[in-house]
């Protein structure tokens, strides 16, 4: 292609001359395939629009890749071993691996509803037990943890350094995340728990170490290491894992295996907010995707999510979600019209290979209309 604009002769020469894409500013070449671990939920509760904006984002990296001609390979993890959803099933009088089932379903059945794809590998945390254990093992041999009172212990220093955080706020984030700083039993508050000793109101399984359970970050290592062997191309979850879980995963697998980095991409969608504040159960300000989807169409739900800057914060607004219905709306009036022209279909794919940049992929369909317009409306999973 030139400066010109004079195109090749088909839409998939075009995209083909899109060379790469950028995550958070990273150049990430790949070939023919592309790891993505996203994090995925824990079963505990129904899905919010703040859960779904992650994987909305994930399946629309998905969909770039392959415009590229990239087959994405996506694992996207279920946190059925976790201290929050024991408590829930507590609650609802339930043991927690068949209530993690029903709420697993309506999961399933919310990221239809909003057109993300099925994804390749979708692990279970109860299934990865025994990787766990490994991982304690290989953690031991490399001096990344200790074994104390049936616990074992990672030691948190590079987890923290990786942060850039100062230790007052990294302290007060590991305690938010259930890092426990103030377990007498490690050496270093921001040490966390990859296997924790068994405590009365959890599921416990033998160990070298005792009957215990694993700690959330070993799950997710163990996890995406088992699945994709050293690393990954691109590791997603909400902005909040940032740390401690995200800092924490990664170091324990660098600890594990000695190569760095684990993750040559990070993306990280902002955070949704109802009127300033995080969406939060106990906050009373859930916006559910149930209800979104009940009253509009599912791709001016998903045109809202995604018609921004992936990594800033956002507060929802009723308002977002009628001008998204409107986009939409232009959108496909734009796909009636007859240009075939192929410049604007490279321009959609550069574009969206460019830090996924959703906004002006769209602009250029509605403007240019034709097969830009069909092109950006496929692509995006917006038809
Ligand atoms: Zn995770």
């Amino acid at each position: 292609m030139t400066d010109t604009g004079i195109v090749s002769e088909t839409q998939a020469d075009a995209i083909a001359e899109v060379s790469g894409l950028t995550v958070g500013g990273r150049r990430l070449a790949v070939l023919d395939r592309a790891r993505i671990y996203a994090c995925g939920i824990t079963p505990y509760d129904v899905t919010h629009l703040g859960h779904a904006a992650t994987f909305v984002w994930v399946d629309a990296l998905a969909r770039t890749l392959r415009l590229l001609g990239v087959e994405p390979e996506i694992c996207r993890n279920v946190t059925d071993v976790d201290d929050v959803l024991d408590a829930a099933a507590h609650r609802a009088g339930e043991p927690y691996d068949s209530f993690a089932a029903v709420q697993q379903y309506y999961f399933d059945r919310d990221m239809a509803a909003l057109s993300v794809r099925a994804v390749q590998y979708e692990p279970r945390a109860r299934r990865y037990v025994h990787q766990v254990i490994r991982l304690c093992s290989g953690l031991l041999a490399a001096g990344a943890a200790y074994a104390r009172q049936g616990s074992v212990y990672f030691r948190g220093e590079p987890a923290v350094d990786r942060s850039g955080l100062d230790v007052g706020t990294a302290l007060r984030l590991s305690a938010e995340y259930g890092g426990r700083p103030d377990d007498a039993a490690k050496d270093d508050p921001l040490d966390v728990a990859v296997w924790q000793a068994d405590e009365p109101g959890h599921p416990a399984w033998e160990s070298p170490w005792g009957r215990g359970r694993p700690g959330w970050h070993a799950e997710c290592a163990a996890m995406a290491l088992s699945i994709f062997g050293t690393g990954v191309d691109v590791h997603a979850g909400g902005a909040d894992l940032r740390f401690p879980h995200h800092a924490y995963h990664a170091a324990m697998a660098e600890a594990f295996n000695g190569v760095r980095p684990y993750a040559r991409a990070w993306l990280h969608p902002g955070t949704v907010r109802v009127e300033g504040a995080k969406m939060a159960k106990s906050s009373g300000n859930l916006v559910l995707v149930r209800d979104l989807v009940d009253d509009h169409p599912a791709a001016a739900v998903r045109l809202m999510i995604l018609d921004r800057p992936w990594g800033e914060d956002w507060d929802y607004r009723p308002a977002l979600l009628d001008r998204a219905e409107k986009r939409v709306e232009d959108l496909y009036r734009a796909a009636g019209r007859p240009s075939t022209a192929r410049a604007p279909v490279a321009e959609i794919g550069r574009l969206l290979a460019t830090d996924l940049n959703v906004t002006a992929a769209i602009d250029v369909g509605i403007e240019e209309g034709g097969a830009a317009a069909r092109s950006v409306t496929a692509t995006l999973g917006l038809s």
